[in-house]
């Protein structure tokens, strides 16, 4: 049911996400009364400063309002120096990730006019895909239960793969749905089940549960890849894909390489989706090489709150708000192809207000 004002839980975390949060949040409100709907937008604390300040990197009261908003807009968390006492990094977004299940890492990539990517192929152009990354266990089951044995020259360091049925058949299964909607926006609509299914028995597990759920979905073409196969494809050929499914770190991993293809991290948004909850936020990290210059290139930002627009249209059969994402994502388009703005990771000048400057503009 489509509702005339949606809740917002804002986390904008610490260096340029805040930057790129208080541009999306500018475009979000000037939105709003275009589409007929409402924004209630309340900022909570979270983050590597936040730590500093309170001794806590992710609030209880915080995780409380991200459960009980319609979705969560993150920015961007860490900041260089600040760990916890244990000397690892402040990374709420993975305790988020963990506490609200999301467990489908949604990372779509696609090309620009006006906005050359780092390949000379013309067929560049037309890259549009979307990695589907498992969230929640493979790999990353390891973090925090990692152990040493024995001692000198007989240490060992080990981290244990976890790879489960249910938690690989619900990706499997959010990767052939979203082929088949891709497929009815005219895109091609096919799997690559990406994993290294020749050496591992988790990996030939994953497959296994990866070909099982597919029978369920006739409709939907699929393949298979080796990861290390797929790194090379991607560079060589990454418009001959259209969504990929992988493991946790694997899915890590690619989905640098994948921004890169957009032309850098300032053009890579993501979704975490689970299946109540779902938080949007850039690819990108906090930056602290620009950052306070307002040179952050905010597009990741702003079509990660497409994605999330696009998710709530969904959720709620609410097309005003997939209008709202397709204006953001045009006006953005447009801004680039026309050569209003051109962003400094593509050697332009623009930086974040500028680009702003262009969407509001053509809302
Ligand atoms: P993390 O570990 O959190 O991903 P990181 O420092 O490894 O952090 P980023 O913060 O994403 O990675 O920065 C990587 C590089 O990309 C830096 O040179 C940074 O300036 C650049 N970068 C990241 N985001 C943007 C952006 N939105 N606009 C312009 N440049 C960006």
């Amino acid at each position: 049911m489509s509702k005339p004002s949606y809740s917002i839980a804002v986390l904008p975390g610490d260096g340029i996400g805040r930057e790129v949060m208080a541009a999306a949040l500018e475009v979000l409100q000037a939105l709003a009364p275009r589409i007929g709907r409402r924004f209630d937008t309340v900022t909570h604390p979270a983050g590597a400063q936040h730590y500093l300040d309170s001794g806590v990197a992710l609030p209880e009261a915080t995780l409380e309002a991200c459960r009980a908003a319609d979705a969560i807009l993150f920015g961007a968390m860490g900041l260089p120096d600040v760990r916890q006492a244990d000397g690892t990094e402040i990374i709420p977004q993975l305790d988020i990730r963990f506490a609200l299940d999301l467990y489908a890492g949604v990372r779509p990539i696609r090309s620009f006019a006006g906005l050359p990517g780092p390949l000379a192929d013309p067929r560049a152009a037309q890259v549009d895909l979307v990695l589907v990354r498992e969230s929640t266990e493979g790999m990353f089951h390891a973090r925090g239960r990692g152990r040493i044995e024995g001692h000198g020259a007989d240490a060992a360091a080990l981290d244990t793969m976890k790879i489960t049925q249910r938690g690989t058949a619900r990706i499997c299964d959010f990767a052939l749905r979203l082929a088949r909607q891709r497929r009815a926006q005219g895109r091609p609509g096919r799997v690559t089940n990406v994993d290294k299914a020749n050496v591992f028995t988790s990996m030939a597990f994953w497959r296994a549960v990866f070909d099982e759920r597919a029978a369920a979905f006739p409709d939907v073409p699929v393949e298979h890849a080796y990861v290390d196969a797929m790194a090379l494809n991607l560079v060589m050929k990454p418009w001959a894909y259209d969504v990929l499914v992988t493991e946790n770190m694997f899915g890590d991993i690619l989905s640098d390489l994948i921004a890169a293809l957009a032309g850098g991290m300032g053009m890579a948004p993501s979704a975490d989706i689970g299946e109540r909850w779902a938080l949007f936020q850039p690819a990108h990290g906090t930056a602290p090489d620009i950052v306070g210059r307002g040179l952050a290139n905010p597009s990741a930002m702003l079509l990660s709150t497409a994605m999330m627009l696009d998710w709530l249209a969904e959720r709620d059969g609410d097309a005003a708000l997939a209008d709202g994402a397709r204006a953001i994502e045009s006006a953005l388009a447009s801004a680039f192809a026309g050569g209003e703005v051109r962003p400094r990771e593509f050697g332009g000048p623009s930086g974040t207000a500028d680009i702003v400057r262009a969407v509001l503009g053509r809302l």
